[in-house]
C-alpha cells in the first residue's frame, strides 16, 4: 500500500490517502507539543515507539472484541489504517487524580479514585479543548444521539478493563489516558488514533516514575528510554 497525498497534518502525526478511498496510512512523526502547542520539541525515534506501542495495543485491544481502525503496521513510522470520520470528542479515562483533574478540582495528585473516571473535552485546538457535558456535545452537533455517547463511555470502559489489568501485570500503573473514536464507512463507531505513552499516563509501580509524556510536559528528561521500555515491557522482554 502505497502513500499518495498528504490530507492532513497533526501535532504528532501525517494522514496519508492509498488507492483503497477506506484506507489511509498515518505517518508517526517525532515531534511534541505540550501546552496547546507552546512548547514543542522532537525526540528522535518517538515516532517509530508510538507506532509499535499502538500496534501491540491495537492487537490486543481487537483480540478481546473491540472494534478498531488498525489494519497493520507497515514499517517503523507507518501504520495502515481504516478511515473513518472522526468524532470531535477526546474520551479521557482515568484511574489515578493528576494532571488537569488535579488542578481543576483540587483532587490530591495520586489519589486513587473510587471508581474509574469517563470524561469528554472538546476536541478543538483554538479553544483549548474544553471540558464537555453530554448536552453541549449535542448542541455541537458532535453526535446525533445520547446513545452514542453512552456507547463512548461504554467502550472507553471496557477499553480500561482490558489495559488496566494488562500494565498492572508489566509492572506499570494506567494512570489516565485519552481515546478517539470515528465513524467508518458503515457508521459503526470504532477506535481511532493511537495509544501510546504520548496520550496515556503510565507509573512504575515499583518506583512511582512516570513513563510518559510528562517527562517531556515536565521538563524530567528520559522520554525516550521511558517509551522503550514501555514497549519491551509490553513485548515481554523485561
Ligand atoms: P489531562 O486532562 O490530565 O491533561 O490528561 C488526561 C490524559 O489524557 C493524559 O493521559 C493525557 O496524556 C491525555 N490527553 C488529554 N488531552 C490530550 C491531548 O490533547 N493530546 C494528547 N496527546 N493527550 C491528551
Amino acid at each position: 500500500m502505497q502513500k499518495k497525498e498528504l490530507l492532513y497534518e497533526g501535532k504528532a502525526k501525517k494522514l496519508f490517502a492509498t488507492e483503497d478511498e477506506n484506507l489511509l496510512i498515518s505517518e508517526f512523526k517525532d515531534d511534541l507539543t505540550a501546552f496547546n502547542g507552546e512548547k514543542k520539541s522532537s525526540e528522535a525515534g518517538k515516532g517509530a515507539l508510538n507506532n509499535k506501542i499502538s500496534t501491540e495495543l491495537f492487537k490486543l485491544l481487537e483480540a478481546k472484541g473491540i472494534k478498531t481502525h488498525f489494519v497493520k503496521m507497515l514499517d517503523d513510522n507507518h501504520m495502515l489504517h481504516k478511515r473513518t470520520k472522526v468524532i470531535q470528542i477526546e474520551v479521557i479515562v482515568r484511574n489515578i487524580a493528576t494532571g488537569s483533574l488535579t488542578r481543576n478540582l483540587g483532587i490530591k495528585d495520586g489519589t486513587v479514585l473510587p471508581f474509574t473516571l469517563v470524561e469528554f473535552d472538546y476536541k478543538n485546538d483554538a479553544l483549548g479543548d474544553p471540558k464537555l457535558n453530554d448536552q453541549h456535545a449535542l448542541i455541537l452537533g458532535l453526535v446525533e444521539y445520547q446513545d452514542e455517547l453512552d456507547k463512548l463511555r461504554r467502550v472507553a470502559r471496557q477499553i480500561n478493563d482490558i489495559l488496566k489489568p494488562y500494565f498492572a501485570a508489566k509492572g506499570l500503573n494506567l494512570v489516565d489516558f485519552k481515546l478517539e473514536f470515528g465513524k467508518d464507512k458503515d457508521g459503526n463507531i470504532i477506535l481511532i488514533d493511537e495509544i501510546s505513552p504520548d496520550n496515556c499516563r503510565f507509573w512504575d509501580i515499583a518506583s512511582g516514575e512516570k513513563m510518559d509524556k510528562d517527562r517531556f510536559r515536565q521538563g524530567l528528561g528520559g522520554l525516550k528510554v521511558a517509551y522503550e521500555e514501555v514497549l519491551n515491557r509490553i513485548l515481554g522482554n523485561k
